[in-house]
């Protein structure tokens, strides 16, 4: 029977697509994929979809309670400071519980993804065949929230017994500020309870050999500043204006980008150390049915700036700043600053964990990543924010942490994926931390 061009074509294509998709689907679950592994078990965890705007939060906690009911004399519980947002509590009680507790953080949200952009969908946890898994989480930060389990999970079957009691948490919408999440929890009764003396919670992936390690977030400022004015014929130009005014303090803005830009260029600082500023939007103009009427001056004009600030900043001087020469009254101006963060903890000091011989959770730590066979970079601030800054406001020390080395940083990017021999050293490299830490009780 002859068959018309078109319709071989198609027939072809159909073939070829089978085929691959044969090839795909043995390449994606090769036999050792359905074994009860840390890898496996870890690809459960990615599979269930916790992205934002409608993260799947029950079904994580059902998973992790399963987890944590596989590993003898772990307790966990779970609370809800909001509707429909639950923070999990694993506990393994120490022998010295009136030491104060060590706390593990990990958070079960993550970002969106959008599925046309990666190469394997981001919620199959697929593992290529040199290893690589990828999902949206694979490092941040689902591996650590794992990697803490599994870590407990070989402590205990050693017979390992912790000193200080070890507490792990899952918090609810870090990735949208954490408010109904961290916020509440670290504010509760049970957390007061808790008695919290450290807390490791999630750092970056290192495109080098070295572990990177965080003691200070940035905090974010939403800026808006905004120009009134006259408004008038195009023809006619005149001071004051509220283009004018605003293009003038775009400038000022501009020029203070510049010189904290220029010290990050010079290498003479990182830059999550500076305070970065991002231009974000411009709003002005009198719309028209094809775009912007042309010869009307707008009464109006304003610009939105993303401000980063680390804690060695002073906000007073940088709130002066704004008011002065960003917006200043004499030019008809006014602003807004949306605080996104505290830059200062309940006593007043700049919100950073010593890193140095006066904080013994700092030897502690740095002594538990030598001693597995690891190296540590030059402790950084981290250049955007995490829960940590609810516990460092009350001045508990805190550690920004994820064990990744060799590997490409993919936080909030397409294709985020994480090796699989990358995940299992980590595992091994919390085995030590905790160890360490909870032995550790002077
Ligand atoms: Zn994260």
């Amino acid at each position: 029977m002859a068959i018309p061009h078109s319709h071989y074509f198609l027939l072809v294509y159909l073939t070829l697509l089978f085929s691959s998709s044969l090839l795909s689907a043995s390449a994606a679950s090769s036999p050792q994929d359905e074994q009860d592994t840390p890898i496996t078990r870890f690809q459960s965890y990615l599979r269930i979809n916790t992205a934002h705007p409608h993260p799947d939060y029950s079904s994580a906690v059902s998973f992790l309670t399963s987890q944590a009911n596989s590993i003898h004399g772990i307790h966990h519980r779970t609370l809800e400071f909001s509707p429909g947002k639950p923070v999990f509590l694993l506990t393994w009680p120490g022998s010295h519980p009136s030491l104060p507790s060590l706390l593990f953080n990990s958070h079960l949200d993550s970002v969106p993804a959008e599925p046309s952009k990666w190469l394997h969908p981001p919620f199959d946890a697929v593992r290529t065949s040199d290893g690589k898994i990828y999902a949206r989480g694979a490092q941040d930060d689902k591996c650590i929230g794992m990697q803490y389990i599994e870590a407990i999970r070989n402590l205990r079957e050693r017979n390992f017994t912790p000193a200080r009691t070890i507490h792990v948490c899952y918090v609810p919408d870090e990735e949208i500020g954490g408010f109904d999440g961290a916020a509440r929890f670290v504010d509760s009764k049970e957390f007061e309870e808790l008695n919290v003396g450290f807390m490791l919670d999630e750092g970056q992936a290192s495109p080098g050999d070295e572990f990177r390690v965080f003691y200070a977030d940035r905090s974010p400022w939403e800026v808006k500043i905004k120009a009134i004015g006259p408004p008038g014929h195009g023809s006619t130009m005149y001071d004051n204006s509220a283009m004018e005014n605003l293009i003038n303090s775009c400038e000022v803005v501009s020029r203070f980008r510049e010189s904290q830009f220029d010290v990050v260029k010079s290498g003479k600082a990182a830059n999550s150390q500076v305070i970065s500023v991002n231009p974000v939007y411009i709003k002005a103009g009198v719309p028209s049915p094809t775009g912007f009427v042309m010869n009307v001056q707008p009464s109006e004009a304003e610009a939105g700036f993303d401000l980063r600030l680390p804690p060695t900043a002073d906000p007073d001087e940088m709130r002066r700043r704004i008011a002065l020469e960003w917006a200043p009254p004499t030019r008809n101006m006014s602003f807004e600053i949306k605080e996104k963060g505290p830059l200062r903890d309940n006593m007043g000091r700049p919100m950073m964990t010593p890193t140095d011989d006066s904080n013994p959770w700092w030897l502690v730590f740095e002594k538990a990543i030598t001693s597995a066979g690891g190296r540590l970079a030059k402790p950084e601030i981290l250049a955007s924010t995490t829960d940590s800054k609810y516990l460092r406001r009350k001045g508990i020390p805190v550690l920004g942490f994820s064990p990744m080395t060799n590997t490409p940083i993919l936080l909030h990017e397409h294709n985020e994926h994480l090796q699989d021999t990358v995940y299992m050293r980590g595992i091994k490299i919390y085995e030590s931390v905790i160890s360490s830490l909870s032995s550790f009780t002077h």
